[in-house]
């Protein structure tokens, strides 16, 4: 899915533009899910073109003392990892030294990018934008954040910048990203894995951009490796900010089928590695837990239980993940790791028939069918698996309506006790019939 940054000085509306943009879609994923959410980031569609938007801006704290460095920082990588990108500026106060500053590294970038003149709240302040052509980016587009004028036309014309969806690979070979926080592993592990450079077997043409995956041979197994700790290209930006590796953690996870979540044992299952987790979880993509640097941790016969068991505990309700102790320094379990995601990544694109589904399921809901509502008796008929990339059952009964989250997580449940869906979140919806 394509990504649009959008990025400019502190107070120049960028979270408001970008609480507009996913408002409608945060309130469908909060009925469903209730689980805590990165703020900064959202999936939104406009003409039926579904994009990522990455508010910037919500990685700079205290933003009135802000250093042009960290904003100069924060464009580089948003013209590195994103597909389009909004410059937003502030007709109240004109043109400002940091606008200029970003402004020219824009004008060095390839990437498309839309001069946004923000809070052009009534028409009096349309002429005031044209000061803005002397930022020499051409065009711009003025709107409102607040009141939402203008922000049609910029996303007509902004839809129409963004690559088509990437063409389904021809290999069906499953395509792993390894994320986590900066000084997890994740470089140590991938060079690991992938020993010298005659395991890479190709880089795999992409289709309307830069391809991102790599072709990797090992362990018996193929698979492509979706690029992410900079293995192939360093940045010039230091890696120890979050802002970057939310970046490539967001661009890596789109387009993974399994992410292979790497956490420091002696930090644990933190609130970065946490971010990582349920963006994975709501992008619906396998999961596979590594806790690297086993090797620094002092262990007693119940250690390695009870760290599950707290990581476990974060993770719910979605606790049905592996979770494997490595450390790559010792090259401990590292095949193990690999092994795990391929069988994620099987469990991910595994279809059970239907025959299969209803033989299985019907006698368990008979047994405890859906309590009954309003007094009214929810009759469930039959259960399919629909044709989607990751597992999505559709339960057909008379009052779809009338079943309630927990019953839905009980049928999960059951799906995840009989057919082996490790590591993968599914979905469970009902159907009218
Ligand atoms: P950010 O730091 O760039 O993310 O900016 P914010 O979205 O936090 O907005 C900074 C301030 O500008 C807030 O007080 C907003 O209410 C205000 N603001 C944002 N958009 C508009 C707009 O379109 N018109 C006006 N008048 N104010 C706006
Ligand atoms: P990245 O930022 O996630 O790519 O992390 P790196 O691969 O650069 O590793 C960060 C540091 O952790 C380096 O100094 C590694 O040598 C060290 N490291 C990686 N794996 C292990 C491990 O299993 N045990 C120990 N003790 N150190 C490790």
């Amino acid at each position: 899915m394509s990504i649009v940054a959008i990025v400019g000085r502190p107070n120049v509306g960028k979270s408001t533009l970008f609480n507009r943009l996913i408002q409608r879609r945060e309130a469908i994923v909060d009925a469903t899910s209730g689980v805590t959410r990165d703020r900064h980031y959202g999936k939104t569609d406009w003409n039926g073109k579904e994009f990522t938007v990455i508010d910037t801006g919500g990685y700079v704290k205290g933003s009135d003392d802000v250093f042009q460095d960290e904003i100069d920082k924060q464009v580089v990588l948003a013209i590195e990892e994103s597909d389009v990108i909004l410059f937003m500026v502030d007709v109240e106060s004109g043109i400002t030294g940091m606008d200029e500053d970003v402004a020219n590294l824009l004008r060095r970038s390839d990437k498309p990018v839309f001069l946004v003149v923000n809070k052009v709240d009534s028409a009096t302040r349309v002429a005031d934008a044209t000061e803005f052509y002397a930022l020499g980016l051409g065009e711009y587009y003025t709107l409102s954040s607040i009141n939402g004028s203008g922000t049609g036309e910029l996303l007509d014309a902004l839809v129409e910048k963004l690559p088509n969806e990437e063409e389904k690979e021809e290999d069906e070979l499953p395509r792993f990203a390894v994320v986590g926080r900066p000084n997890a592993g994740k470089s140590s592990f991938i060079n690991a894995l992938i020993g010298k450079d005659r395991y890479i077997v190709t880089d795999v043409a992409g289709t309307t951009r830069d391809s991102i995956d790599t072709r990797y041979n090992r362990f018996g197994f193929e698979f492509n490796l979706v690029d992410t700790a900079g293995i192939r290209r360093k940045t010039k930006v230091k890696e120890d900010i979050e802002f970057y590796s939310v970046m490539r953690s967001v661009r890596a996870i789109e387009h993974c089928d399994v992410c292979i979540v790497m956490l420091d044992a002696t930090r644990g299952f933190d609130g970065q590695v946490q971010n990582i987790f349920w963006l994975a979880e709501r992008n619906r993509k396998g999961i596979v837990i590594l806790v690297n640097k086993w090797d620094l941790v002092e262990k007693e016969t119940q250690t390695m239980k009870e760290y599950e068991e707290t990581i476990r505990r974060q993770m719910e309700p979605f606790t049905d993940v592996p979770i494997i102790f490595i450390s790559v320094l010792n090259k401990q379990r590292i095949y193990k790791a690999i092994e795990t995601a391929v069988e994620v990544y099987q469990n991910r694109s595994k279809r059970i028939k239907t025959s299969e589904l209803n033989e299985v399921l019907l006698p368990i809901i008979d047994r405890y069918p859906p309590p009954a509502y309003k007094a009214k008796y929810v009759k469930i008929k039959f259960i399919t698996q629909l044709p989607t990339p990751q597992p999505q059952f559709a339960f057909f009964c008379n009052l779809p309506q009338y079943v309630k989250d927990p019953y839905k997580r009980f049928l999960e449940n059951k799906l995840r006790e009989e057919f082996d869906f490790t590591g993968v979140p599914i979905s469970v919806y009902m159907r009218k019939k």
